[in-house]
């Protein structure tokens, strides 16, 4: 059996672009290793337009309700895509690209779809030391627009002098009391206008050369430790919030030399249609090259990757009618 569509990932995006293909009365197979996609982990969701605070168990719950009453699409979950290529004897439209393409699964499963979308989104930068995976959602945060208003009066550091840790101190600026931030190389990365808020608050201690190497707490974190590359020694800090902004990783191994991506393996789009350098393969969501990565718009770009395929699948078609004719 042919799909017409394989969307891969199971997050906003994949969502979006399930009820909109199943609405479309696409013949859809969608695989994903879960439902709700990154923020599942995450306490508190509020700013889901529309829903003013949920969970992300109840986030995850919403999605899967949605994409499980589309009576045209399959679900294959938990189930996880570990290679994408070109259908052997995909038909080809005249003048076209060869059409059709073969997904396989880690559970030996094997695929074929004249279209894909690609929603696999991405996983946080982690920094691998002892307590992060304790004291994840107990204190320790990768996302401080989601985050940033829990730690009210709280003293917080974050770590990561890039852009996206500047952007966390000032996302928290307005909340917490004290704002450490830990920044590995001697001087700060961020844009100077970004540079330029800072000097306007006094709630932020800025820790130069610093390397963090245990978070410590009991049931949440009380603590961090890191060594001050400058005299060599390992110091403490006493906080309740950590904010790890050092990055995040797209899933988009699984295609890698297959669509083009950027130099961190972002998948390229366009973000008109959200079609990749490959004919027939859409993606949306964290997996690309957008810039901000939140769920609504992750949820936005699945609609326009689906809508998108829609009209691709419509095109190839009416061009392999023609040929028939
Ligand atoms: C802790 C945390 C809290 C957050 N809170 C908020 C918030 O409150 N508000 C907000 O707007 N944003 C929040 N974000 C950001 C938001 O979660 C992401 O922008 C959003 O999830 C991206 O959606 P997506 O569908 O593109 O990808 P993802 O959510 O990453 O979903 C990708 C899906 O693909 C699946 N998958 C991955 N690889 C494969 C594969 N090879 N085969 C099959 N399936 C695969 C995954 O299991 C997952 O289901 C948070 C992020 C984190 C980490």
């Amino acid at each position: 059996m042919i799909y017409d569509l394989i969307i891969v990932g199971g997050g906003p995006a994949g969502a979006a672009a399930a009820v909109y293909s199943g609405r479309k009365k696409l013949k859809t197979l969608f695989i994903s290793e879960s439902f709700g996609g990154q923020s599942l982990v995450s306490d508190n969701i509020e700013n889901w337009i529309g829903v003013k605070k949920m969970t992300g168990f109840e986030f995850a719950k919403m999605l899967e309700e949605h994409i499980k009453s589309q009576e045209d699409v399959e679900i294959k979950m938990p189930e996880k895509v570990i290679s994408v290529k070109e259908m052997k004897d995909g038909f080809s439209a005249q003048g076209g690209p060869a059409v059709g393409w073969e997904v396989t699964t880690d559970k030996g499963g094997i695929y074929q779809a004249k279209a894909l979308i690609i929603v696999s989104g991405g996983r946080r930068r982690r920094l691998n030391v002892d307590g992060e995976d304790k004291f994840e959602g107990k204190g320790v945060s990768y996302c401080s627009t989601c985050d940033a208003p829990i730690f009210k009066d709280k003293i917080v550091a974050v770590i990561g002098g890039g852009n996206a840790g500047l952007e966390a101190v000032i996302d928290l600026i307005p909340y917490a009391a004290k704002i450490y931030l830990i920044n590995h190389s001697l001087e700060l990365k961020g844009d100077p206008l970004t540079l330029e808020e800072f000097g306007k608050s006094d709630k932020i201690v800025i820790i130069n050369n610093a390397e963090t190497q245990e978070i410590m707490g009991d049931k949440f974190v009380s603590g961090l430790k890191y060594l001050d590359k400058q005299d060599n020694n390992v110091k403490e800090l006493s906080l309740e919030g950590i904010f790890v902004e050092i990055g995040s990783v797209p899933n988009s191994e699984f295609v890698k030399g297959f669509v083009e991506m950027n130099e961190v393996g972002e998948i390229i789009v366009d973000h008109k249609t959200g079609a990749t350098s490959v004919s027939g393969i859409f993606a949306a969501g964290d997996v690309t090259d957008e810039i901000y990565k939140q769920n609504n718009i992750s949820a936005g770009d699945g609609v326009v990757a689906a809508l998108s395929a829609y009209n691709y699948l419509l095109k190839i078609k009416k061009q392999s009618s023609a040929v028939k004719n």
